[in-house]
């Protein structure tokens, strides 16, 4: 019995564990619902075992008060909103081509400094599919990343290039969502 128990815990001595660690990068993306609370449920697992994380949200304003930034703000999790609170497609191209090039500038800015473990790019395929990040760029930072450092980026349909690159992806399909019965946006479950 106790062979048996040292062969199936010889898997989890913190040396495997290190030798094995690297850096993913993970999208989530399709049309159904879960791709952020995915990736916040993602970030309270990681800050559970001391990594270092940190949200960006590329359409929320940085004064929002959803559920999620109140958990954040609690747990002490950096989250950062760098939209104008509306989505891109409502607003004039340039104001949103603007506040997307901005947002890319923190994010890259944060990957280079290296100081968090886990990074989200909430919403951030919009940015690369309309065009305002330049892919070579973004590919170029992402691969450039610490070796440790996960990335997780949200977002519908992302780039066929950014899919390419991501070590985990995956697609949400939505098989049916209560709005489409004409039930509105629930508190605490949709913001
Ligand atoms: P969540 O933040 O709930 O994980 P999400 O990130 O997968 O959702 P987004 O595309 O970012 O989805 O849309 C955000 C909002 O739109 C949420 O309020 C969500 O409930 C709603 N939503 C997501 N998918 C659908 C859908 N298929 N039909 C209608 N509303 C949706
Ligand atoms: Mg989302």
């Amino acid at each position: 019995m106790r062979e048996l128990t040292a062969a199936r815990d010889a898997h989890r001595k913190p040396e495997g564990i290190q030798k094995g660690r690297r850096g993913l990068l993970i999208v989530n993306t399709g049309h159904g619902k879960g791709k952020t609370t995915a990736a916040l449920g993602l970030m309270m697992r990681a800050h559970g075992r001391g990594l270092r994380v940190r949200m960006f949200q590329f359409l929320k304003h940085d004064l929002a008060r959803f559920g999620e930034h109140r958990t954040l703000d609690t747990l002490g999790i950096d989250h950062e909103g760098l939209g104008d609170g509306f989505t891109w497609r409502s607003r004039d191209l340039e104001n949103s081509a603007a506040l997307a090039a901005h947002g890319w500038e923190l994010a890259r800015a944060a990957i280079e400094a290296s100081e968090h473990d886990l990074i989200v790019l909430d919403e951030f395929t919009y940015a690369l599919t309309y065009g305002w990040v330049p892919w070579p760029e973004v590919e170029a930072t992402l691969k450039a990343r610490p070796a440790l450092m996960h990335v997780v980026v949200t977002g519908r349909d992302a780039l066929p290039e950014l899919i390419a690159l991501a070590d985990t992806v995956s697609e949400i399909m939505p098989v049916k969502h209560a709005y489409d019965s004409g039930i509105g946006a629930q508190t605490g479950i949709e913001y």
